[in-house]
């Protein structure tokens, strides 16, 4: 009916030109179309191509993060390795040097502090006394050559050790005590009253005197003699002049019968004057 309509209406001619003209049009859309298509086809392909890339570059991103941060790992581990060795070694070297610095001022036989130590602490506690006295002592273990002769060396060694732990077994915590010469000790009572010290200086002496030592040969008894040279607070006495005064007053105390205490007194010049009775 449309075409019998259109006929009637345009006559043959015009139909035929309309017709052309919209067959044109069609063809010309359908290229654009296609254009269009093959546009939107490129577009597609584009974006393809550019998600591949990204995801290219994401993945190889993150292949080399996970190396970046493996090696990071890795480091942090080897650090961390090291540096537990490194405190290991440290404590190693902390530990055996305290124990060199302790073999370095002990004496190998008794186990008290050995005569370099002895010395230089009398020269720093003469040095610094903080307005305190100083009680320097010698003492010397009686007749002990008689030991060594009658029982053998080894016994007058077990004899030294034995004797040097009974003095220092009554003895406070701040005292030293170190072996400077075959069977003679110094002592150093710091910061007491002259009777404090004669009262420890005695104990120290009985203690001695009324204990055995035990030996393979059996019990023995030990005397020893002490000299002491107080240093009262206020006086500025050389390390030298006190040890002499010390040994003095040693030697008063061997002259007095041994086995006692005697304290060497300013302007003295006799054992006599130097063995106070009842000081030892
Ligand atoms: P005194 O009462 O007069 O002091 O008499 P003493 O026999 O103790 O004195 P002397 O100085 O004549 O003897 C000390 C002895 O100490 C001589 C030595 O054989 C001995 N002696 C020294 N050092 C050691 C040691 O390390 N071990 C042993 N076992 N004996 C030692
Ligand atoms: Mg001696
Ligand atoms: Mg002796």
């Amino acid at each position: 009916e449309y075409y019998r309509l259109r006929n009637e209406v345009l006559g043959g001619k015009a139909t035929l030109r309309f017709e052309q003209r919209l067959d044109a049009l069609i063809i010309s859309e359908e290229r654009a179309s296609n254009t269009a298509l093959k546009s939107l086809n490129n577009a597609a392909s584009i974006k393809l191509r550019y998600q591949q890339r990204l995801f290219a570059v994401v993945v190889g991103g993150a292949i080399i993060l996970s190396a970046l941060f493996y090696s990071l790992f890795r480091r942090h581990h080897m650090t961390q390795t090291l540096n537990r060795d490194l405190t290991q070694a440290h404590e190693t070297l902390k530990a055996k040097s305290a124990e060199l610095y302790h073999a370095s001022i002990t004496d190998a036989l008794t186990g008290v502090f050995n005569r370099s130590y002895g010395m230089s602490s009398l020269e720093a506690m003469l040095l610094d006394r903080r307005g305190l006295p100083l009680s320097v002592s010698m003492i010397d273990l009686d007749h002990f050559k008689n030991i060594n002769d009658q029982y053998g060396h080894p016994v007058g060694d077990e004899v030294l050790r034995s004797v040097a732990q009974s003095i220092l077994s009554t003895l406070p915590s701040d005292a030293v005590l170190a072996r400077v010469g075959g069977e003679e000790f110094l002592l150093l009572l710091p910061g007491r009253p002259s009777e404090e010290s004669a009262l420890l200086l005695s104990q120290a002496r009985q203690n001695v005197a009324q204990q055995s030592v035990w030996t393979p040969e059996g019990p023995l008894k030990i005397s020893m003699s002490i000299g002491e040279r107080f240093v009262s607070a206020d006086e500025q006495t050389p390390a030298a002049q006190v040890l002499s005064d010390a040994d003095f007053a040693l030697y008063a105390a061997k002259q007095r019968g041994r086995n006692a205490v005697v304290r060497w007194v300013d302007g003295a010049h006799s054992s006599k004057l130097l063995a106070r009775p009842g000081f030892g």
